[in-house]
């Protein structure tokens, strides 16, 4: 078994003529966090979505828990790997967003046993007696039969982390999470994900909250034009003297 709950080898992307990644080497050690800092446009969102596969790297390998992700090296040379083999490995990733893309004509509740009956074809009894627990844990059990429009951006995405934990990740990525958050709603979104952090999830996080990436980060990246410029802990990464494209983003964003 490896150590590596993310291993990520020589991977590049680009868009049409657009260079976005640039030959990433990167492990997401299992049960850490590991924060993902950088200017807009540089790759961040990219990088986190070749991780669930969601964009596809034209260059490079990815393996979750050890396992290819997309392509498998089989006795003919390289291959895409099957539906099922895909599904089985992206299964182990939960994904939350920017926005929270909850159904509007769904409640908290049933937005959370959907996926479940979609995905793991439980009874919606089931599903909803699992999505109950979810909503617990995320401390919105009492807001459960609310539809979105009935709360606040910070529960909209609690129910949105609910959801992806329902299914049981053992990965959990997030893309700048708290960004579309009025700034008294982003603590409790963190609190939760403190939380999660402290549980032992591995965590992948795209975000602008420096004082969370140095708090609850095991390891700061930063990505710059397509680059990984540097990947350490938060104490080095954030200890004086600086990498001037660090010092420059800090600026900006602090
Ligand atoms: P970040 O999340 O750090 O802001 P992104 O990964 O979203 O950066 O984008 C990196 C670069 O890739 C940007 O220049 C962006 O315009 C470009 N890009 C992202 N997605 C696409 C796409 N689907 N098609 C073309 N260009 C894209
Ligand atoms: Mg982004």
């Amino acid at each position: 078994m490896t150590d590596s709950a993310i291993s990520i080898k020589n991977v590049s992307k680009q868009f049409g003529d657009t260079v976005v990644l640039r030959d990433i080497n990167l492990e997401v050690p299992r049960g850490q966090v590991s924060c993902l800092i950088g200017p807009s446009g540089s790759g961040k969102s990219t990088l986190l979505r070749c991780m669930a596969f969601l964009e596809e790297a034209n260059a490079g390998t990815i393996l979750i828990e050890g396992e290819p992700l997309g392509f498998v090296e089989g006795p003919n040379g390289r291959r895409k790997q099957t539906a099922a083999e895909l599904r089985r490995t992206r299964s182990k990733i939960g994904m939350v967003f920017q926005q929270f893309n909850l159904w509007p004509h769904m409640t908290a509740l049933g937005n959370v046993a959907a996926s479940l009956r979609r995905v793991r074809k439980m009874s919606r009894k089931d599903a909803e007696e699992k999505a109950m627990a979810q909503l617990e844990k995320v401390d919105l059990a009492p807001r459960a039969h609310h539809y979105p429009s009935q709360l606040s951006g910070g529960q909209q995405q609690r129910v949105a982390i609910a959801r992806a934990l329902a299914l049981d990740p053992t990965i959990m990525l997030f893309d700048e999470p708290t960004s579309a958050l009025d700034p008294e709603l982003t603590g409790e979104v963190l609190n939760v994900m403190r939380t999660l952090a402290d549980e032992g999830m591995t965590m992948v996080v795209v975000t602008h909250e420096i004082g969370f990436a140095a708090s609850v980060g095991n390891n700061v990246c930063f990505l710059d034009h397509g680059r990984l410029l540097f990947h350490d802990t938060p104490e080095k990464v954030f200890a004086a003297p600086r990498n001037p494209r660090l010092e420059q983003f800090l600026d900006t964003y602090l």
